[in-house]
Parts: C-alpha cells; sequence; structure tokens
C-alpha cells in the first residue's frame, strides 16, 4: 500500500508520567501495521543529553542500541519488539541534540545576521526532525511520542511544534492522541475525571486540541465517564478510548482493538481499514499465556532492584519462552550479594543463570564467583557483554592458573589484562557515543552451540562496550577448553565464547536482547531455554 503522503499521529501524556505512552504507540502501530500499513514510531525526549548512553540505569532504565548505533530510549526497544521493524537513531530525537544542532548551524552562519530563538528555530528543527522519517519514503504513517508530560516546561517547544505541523498539515494528515489518567478514588468509590479536563486544557492553552484521549485506568470506564470526557474535552465519544491494565503488554494492542482505536485513527487520517491480521501475534500470546512447563533462570547484575535496567532481556526470555511454550521465571540476583560462601545456596536451584551487561567494577567479583560455580556445576551460563568478559577473566583466573587475570577496566596494571582496550579506543577522551556500537558482523564456527541456535555462518549482532577479548591469550584460552567460536570478519575480534565440554555455556560480547522480537524470538535465548528445560529434566 503506498500513500502519496505520509500522515503523522502525535502521543502526547497527561496527569502523571509511567502511563506508557510507549506502548500504546507501539500497540496502535501493530494493529496499523496489521492492515497493511508502514509504519513507524519515533521518540522525543525533552532531556538536554544528547541521548541517554552516559545516563545511568538508575535513572534512565536500559539504553537501547540500534542497528546504526544510535544510543536510545528503551521505548524505541518497544516498537521494535511489536512491529519487528528495525529504528535507527532518527527515531529519538532529544532536546541536547535538537539544540547541538541549531547551535552547530549558528556557528556556521547559516542564521548569519538573525538573534537565533526557540521560536522558530528549535521548534523548526523540532519539525524538520519529525518530518524527515516521513520524507524517506519508507513509512505511511509516523507516529511521534512526545516525551514527558504536558505542562512541563522543557515539554514547550515540543508541543509548540506539534501545533504548528498539525495546522499546516491540515486535520486529515496529522492528529493528536493524548494518554491521561483517571485515578480511581477508592474512599469515594469513583473514577475521577477532573485531571484529564485539566490536562486536555493546558495541552488547548498551548494551541492543541486532542483528537483522541486515551485513558489509562484500573476500573472499566462507564458509559457515563466516557459521555462526561467527551463533552469537557472537545472530542466525540468514540473517541474516548479506555486503557485498562493488562497482565502483559503483548495484550495491548488486542485491547485498543477491541475499543477501536485503530478505527477512530483511521477514520481520522482519511485512511480506509482493513481486517487486521494479528494471526502470528495472538500465536504467539496463546503460547506465552499457556506454558506446559517452567524454567528457573537467575539473572545476575548490579541494577537488578529496576526492572527497566535489563529490559530487553526480559522480554527476549518471554519471547523464548514462548518459542518453547514454557515459562520463564527470572529470578533477579544482586551480583554485590554473591560470596564464594553463599553462591551453592543462592544459585543450585537455578536451571540456568544468565549474566547481564554492566559497567565499571561494581559487583563483578560476585559475577565471577557465580560463573565458577555454574562452569564447575553444569549449569546452563549465558554471558551478555560484561557477562561474557567475566566468563573468560573467572576461566582464565581458575582454568589457566592466571589469579590476577582482569579486565583493564577495572584494574589498569593487571599483569593479565584478558579483556583490554583496543589501540583505537585508547585516544578517545569524550564517553559520549564513542564505545564499539550497533551492528557488526561476526562468523561463526561449526560445530558450535551458536551455530546450533543461529543454523548460519555470519550474523550480525548489536554492540556497546568499550573493552575487547584480548586476543594475546586466545591460544591459551582455547587449550584449556574455552573456545572462540564467533569472530568479528573484518578485525578478528572474538564475539563468542564456549565450552564445548559444558551442556550450555555461552558468552557473548554484544547485545542479542536488542534483536529478539516477537515475531523473531533471538536464537541464543531460546537454545538457552531449551537449555534449561534439558538441565531441570534431567535433574
Ligand atoms: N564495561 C564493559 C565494556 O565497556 C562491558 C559493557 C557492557 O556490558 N555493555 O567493554
Amino acid at each position: 500500500m503506498t500513500q502519496t503522503t505520509t500522515k503523522y499521529i502525535f502521543v502526547t501524556g497527561g496527569v502523571s508520567s509511567s502511563l506508557g505512552k510507549g506502548i500504546i504507540a507501539a500497540s496502535l502501530a501493530k494493529l496499523l501495521q496489521s492492515q497493511g500499513y508502514r509504519v513507524t514510531i519515533q521518540k522525543l525526549d525533552p532531556y538536554i543529553n544528547i541521548d541517554p548512553g552516559t545516563l545511568n540505569p538508575y535513572e534512565h532504565g536500559e539504553c537501547y542500541v540500534t542497528d546504526d548505533g544510535a544510543e536510545t530510549d528503551l521505548d524505541l526497544g518497544h516498537y521494535e519488539r511489536f512491529l519487528n521493524v528495525p529504528t535507527s537513531q532518527a527515531n529519538n530525537v532529544t532536546t541536547g541534540r535538537i539544540y547541538q544542532s541549531v547551535i552547530d548551524k549558528e556557528r556556521l552562519g547559516v542564521f548569519l545576521g538573525k538573534t537565533v530563538q526557540v521560536i522558530p528555530h528549535i521548534t523548526d528543527e523540532i519539525k524538520h526532525r519529525i518530518q524527515l522519517l516521513g520524507s524517506s519514503g519508507d513509512f505511511d504513517i509516523v507516529i511521534t511520542e512526545i516525551g514527558g508530560t504536558v505542562g512541563d516546561i522543557e515539554s514547550l517547544p515540543y508541543v509548540e511544534a506539534v501545533r504548528q505541523l498539525k495546522w499546516e498539515m491540515g486535520n486529515n494528515n496529522a492528529i493528536a492522541i493524548h494518554l491521561t489518567l483517571i485515578p480511581y478514588l477508592s474512599a469515594a468509590g469513583e473514577l475521577k475525571t477532573k485531571p484529564t479536563q485539566h490536562s486536555v486544557k493546558t495541552l488547548m492553552e498551548s494551541g492543541v486540541q486532542a483528537d483522541i484521549l486515551v485513558c489509562r485506568t484500573e476500573h472499566e470506564l462507564s458509559q457515563s465517564i466516557r459521555t462526561k470526557l467527551a463533552r469537557f474535552c472537545n472530542v466525540k465519544e468514540e473517541c474516548v478510548i479506555q486503557s485498562i491494565d493488562a497482565s502483559t503488554i503483548y495484550d495491548v494492542p488486542n485491547l485498543m482493538l477491541e475499543e477501536g482505536l485503530d478505527k477512530v485513527v483511521l477514520k481520522q487520517l482519511n485512511l480506509e481499514r482493513h481486517q487486521p491480521d494479528l494471526t502470528s501475534w495472538n500465536t504467539f500470546l496463546q503460547r506465552h499465556k499457556n506454558p506446559t512447563d517452567e524454567v528457573k533462570i537467575g539473572l545476575i547484575g548490579k541494577y537488578v532492584e529496576l526492572q527497566d535496567s535489563y529490559k530487553s532481556i526480559l522480554e527476549a526470555f518471554t519471547h523464548a519462552g514462548a518459542a518453547n511454550e514454557v515459562k520463564v521465571e527470572v529470578e533477579s540476583i544482586h551480583s554485590e550479594h554473591i560470596t564464594a560462601k553463599n553462591v551453592s545456596e543462592l544459585l543450585s536451584n537455578l536451571d540456568g543463570i544468565l549474566v547481564a551487561p554492566g559497567f565499571g567494577e561494581r559487583g563483578i567479583e560476585g559475577k565471577i564467583e557465580a560463573i565458577r560455580y555454574v562452569r564447575k556445576n553444569n549449569i546452563p551460563f549465558f554471558g551478555i557483554c560484561l557477562g561474557m568478559q567475566m566468563a573468560v577473566i573467572e576461566f582464565a583466573r581458575t582454568v589457566l592458573g592466571l589469579s590476577d587475570a582482569n579486565s583493564s577496566e577495572m584494574n589498569e596494571t593487571t599483569k593479565n589484562p584478558v579483556i583490554d582496550l583496543m589501540e583505537d579506543q585508547k585516544q578517545i577522551e569524550n564517553m559520549g557515543g564513542t564505545m564499539r556500537l550497533g551492528a557488526w558482523e561476526c562468523t561463526l564456527s561449526s560445530p558450535s552451540i551458536s551455530y546450533d541456535a543461529y543454523k548460519k555462518d555470519t550474523i550480525n549482532e548489536r554492540h556497546r562496550h568499550r573493552y575487547e577479548y584480548n586476543n594475546s591469550y586466545k591460544k591459551q584460552l582455547e587449550e584449556k577448553g574455552m573456545i572462540a567460536t564467533g569472530i568479528n570478519p573484518d578485525t578478528g575480534l572474538v564475539e563468542i565464547v564456549e565450552i564445548p565440554t559444558h551442556p550450555w555455556f555461552v558468552g557473548v560480547q554484544y547485545h542479542p536482547e536488542y534483536k529478539s522480537t516477537v515475531a523473531n524470538p533471538h536464537p541464543l535465548f531460546k537454545a538457552f531455554i531449551e537449555a534449561a528445560l534439558r538441565h531441570k529434566t534431567s535433574n
């Protein structure tokens, strides 16, 4: 289906943060995609960092990475998992990036003679970034999610850009969806619409009339509440969409379908509605909700108390679980709490452990203890990025007898830097955007666990790290049984290590979790869950 013009849907949020704009945007996109439309989603973040790459996961959750090496908001992960279409740098724009490009242009003399101002220069840059995806010709519909909450000072230029675009493009080409909260006051036993009325009014003060309200609620919205909302917020009654709490985010597309969100969106955009084809989506849901078995996986990291820090890993488990028709029960274990003394008590009842990515020294000795335990006790092990690096260190210390083996990230002066900085990283001074980022090719050797999982010779996976497996230890490591089974064909860097004598021991330098989607569960996650299931049955 080709459209002559791209249509735009803006999603704003009101009343409260964390209402799940990303999930609503992704669910709507899924419904439109399942009717044959080419859809993409963009996230505009109103903070001044250039990207979330330098943010602590405690601040901002996981940093998601795209094929083109952009360090982005974790909502892009939801977009890819729902749509199975890769995103790129253009899908995530921050205020920092907007200002940086305007200021760069100012220095170049692009605005010579003019005073550079928020309106029109910043708003023009925002409008340009919004239309960039549409002008590629690759999409019929672009959904742009505005981060933050309406009324925030930092959101104002974005709302102004939305106002201008809606005006310029016309009602049938650009619409605004406002996601809001309908709180339930238990003392009064009532759902309350007032915060939403105020939030819609705040949006109107900036000149934007919401076309559709998506109302987050813990209880069903009665007809009278819908009528009231429609009347006071200037929207048609059919445009008051209920978004009730769901047991899984993957239910939301179907819930939005029942509420007719796609119907009112397409009607307003003057686009034809087709019967959505959600067959494979529903097959996934069916499997996800009806597991025939269960495995217990330990997730070892230092941000485990925060769900969002390892978002993509948890979602990849959901996809892999459904593929195997098993429930994956993830037990989070704080790496700082693991010692040689308690490791057996903490890990012995698990069917597999995953050692998470991370930066810095905190918690690494606990990760190494955990890896030593599962390596010796034949428990399936999956190490990602820092998790893979720790597996190499553990093996070098215990099996090669290099007791001071370490990563030069943790100990710059170690005599045995089995994980080390490459020459090209040594000159780098800037912290932002300078790691090995984005998709890199990797050649698999066969036979290997990885080859078995991927069933091909060459793969492409996304990276986000500075330190690398040190090839000067490769010979020793391989002689003692830790084999490099995945190599970057251009640089010779080791991307995968395995121990063939162990039932399932795999460490990967890249982040497979970023590429796992509902339609394409990641092969290594799938194989890891299979191995965990085998481990459980054999015990
Ligand atoms: N800190 C390690 C590095 O920079 C690993 C990074 C990661 O786990 N993403 O190489």
